[in-house]
């Protein structure tokens, strides 16, 4: 039986066109998250015989494969979740306030978090995160999946920036895929997630 399993799209494979066309989601959540998936229930796996070998010889790849195919993981189930065909718009409550008062406002939140997803080297995503030991949220990135992003946060909105994503809608044209992303963002969803981050008491303290 298998730790990580693959999560239905909550919506068709056409239903975020014109933003992002059917094929590439096709592509994205049966081949690209799957893989994520099944390279993290292999990990585990040979992690599994490694204990019962004794033998970590090679147990720095293996870590580093969990490492990757888990954030892969991760980030893949938030992002599905962050897009609606209903989405779009602005965020309203708590979550518009939050923004106002981190980032000046929805417009310079926009700005910082599209600029960051764009300027990500290669491969990786822009994140709206929430930290829990400043108890506020930032615009962070990540290399690959989890490279160059700090720890003790959790995903409010992620936005895959590998090629996989956009190319063959695209092509190399990035910057016109974060635009538009923000047509289909799912607002209620992001809420949802920043009041629960907020409230979680992650790290046992407040150590400011
Ligand atoms: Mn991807």
């Amino acid at each position: 039986m298998s730790t990580y399993e693959l999560p239905d799209l909550p919506y068709d494979y056409a239903a975020l066109e014109p933003a992002i066309d059917q094929r590439i989601m096709e592509l994205h959540h049966d081949k690209h998250h799957q893989g994520y998936v099944d390279g993290a229930n292999a990990a585990l796996d040979t992690l599994e015989q490694m204990r019962e070998n004794g033998d970590y010889g090679d147990i720095k790849g293996v870590e580093r494969n969990l490492a990757f195919n888990l954030s892969g993981h991760v980030n893949h189930t938030v992002f599905w979740e962050n897009m609606s065909p209903d989405g779009g718009g602005e965020p309203g409550g708590e979550l518009a306030d939050a923004l106002d008062e981190h980032f000046g406002g929805f417009d310079q939140f926009k700005s910082h978090f599209s600029a960051a997803a764009k300027g990500v080297e290669g491969s990786g995503w822009g994140f709206l995160v929430y930290d829990h030991v400043a108890d506020k949220p930032l615009v962070t990135v990540a290399e690959n999946h989890q490279n160059q992003t700090p720890q003790g946060v959790t995903p409010l909105l992620v936005l895959d920036v590998w090629e996989h994503a956009y190319y063959l809608q695209y092509e190399n044209g990035r910057g016109e895929y974060v635009d538009s992303f923000w047509d289909v963002v799912n607002w209620d969803d992001v809420a949802q997630r920043y009041d629960q981050a907020k409230n979680a008491d992650v790290l046992g303290q407040h150590s400011h």
